[in-house]
């Protein structure tokens, strides 16, 4: 989608994948800025310990302790963000899902992408924000370092029917973060008689486009977003962080969806 953005605005940049070992991360960013690359995006699995080798971290990415995206200055620092926040809500905005300020919302998961997930929700004032988990202590873990962090009123409880069920009726918009329902893994097991609206969901993944919890969401009525564009905005923003130019969505979203459905 990057390719697709620099050739449609007649840029003269290239986005190309270098694996890098976990070892060598830090050789490789050094030699990124030395060679004058403009920026790249990090992923699994560096990017918790990319954040060592950053002089500057943008907005979010300090909670969510972890980058995706490192822009090269040109007075020799390095920044450090995690657009997938921004980019999660960019697509709640595009998708004119009901506002969230000062509404509950629950997130099922607590792993890396549910960080990303709750500060946004965070900024976007949602309160309180309810985070169900498989393993509960991390749930927990992630509401209370809401509450101390950002002083967001938030619990943690396990992903089980009836804990759920207790929460989901005052619940404006759930958000399933957890990698089942992912293409190659069993889907989430979630009783669809507990989805209705006025709620709202949204599932991150994007492969499938639809899963089982999205399906069944829709079949009972309620309004339903996939994961393509929280992919989408967070890798416009990084489009935008590295050139400085306005990122030609439609154009980097037509590419992605190519490359998705080839
Ligand atoms: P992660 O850090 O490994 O976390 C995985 C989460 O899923 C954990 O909360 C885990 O629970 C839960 N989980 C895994 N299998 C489960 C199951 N069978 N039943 C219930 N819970 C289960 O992964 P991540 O980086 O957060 O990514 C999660 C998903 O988000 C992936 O599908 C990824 O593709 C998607 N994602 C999408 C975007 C986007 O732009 N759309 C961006 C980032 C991530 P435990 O803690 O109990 O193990």
């Amino acid at each position: 989608m990057h390719n697709a953005a620099f050739r449609a605005l007649g840029l003269n940049w290239v986005y190309v994948p270098f694996p890098v070992r976990a070892e060598r991360l830090g050789d490789a960013i050094r030699g990124f800025r030395a060679i004058g690359v403009r920026g790249v995006n990090v992923t699994v699995p560096h990017k918790r310990s990319a954040m060592e080798w950053v002089d500057l971290l943008g907005p979010e990415a300090e909670f969510i302790g972890a980058v995706n995206t490192l822009t090269f200055q040109s007075d020799g620092t390095v920044r450090g963000d995690n657009t997938d926040a921004r980019g999660f809500l960019a697509a709640l905005q595009e998708a004119e899902f009901p506002s969230v300020e000062g509404q509950q919302v629950v997130v099922l998961g607590a792993g890396g992408a549910a960080r990303a997930v709750v500060a946004a929700l965070a900024q976007a004032g949602a309160q309180p924000i309810v985070i169900a988990n498989r393993t509960v202590e991390k749930a927990e873990q992630l509401a209370e370092e809401l509450q101390a962090r950002l002083g967001i009123k938030a619990m943690g409880i396990p992903l089980l029917e009836a804990a759920v069920q207790a929460v989901l009726h005052e619940t404006v918009l759930l958000v399933n973060t957890t990698s089942a329902g992912m293409e190659g893994k069993p889907p989430l097991e979630f009783n669809p008689e507990l989805l209705r609206p006025p709620l709202a969901v949204c599932d991150i993944i994007y492969t499938p486009p639809e899963t089982e919890l999205l399906r069944a969401a829709a079949a009972r009525g309620c309004r339903t977003l996939n994961g393509v564009g929280m992919l989408v905005h967070q890798g416009a923003i990084a489009f935008e962080l590295w050139t400085g130019i306005a990122p030609p969505v439609e154009i980097m979203r037509e590419a992605l969806l190519n490359a998705l459905n080839p």
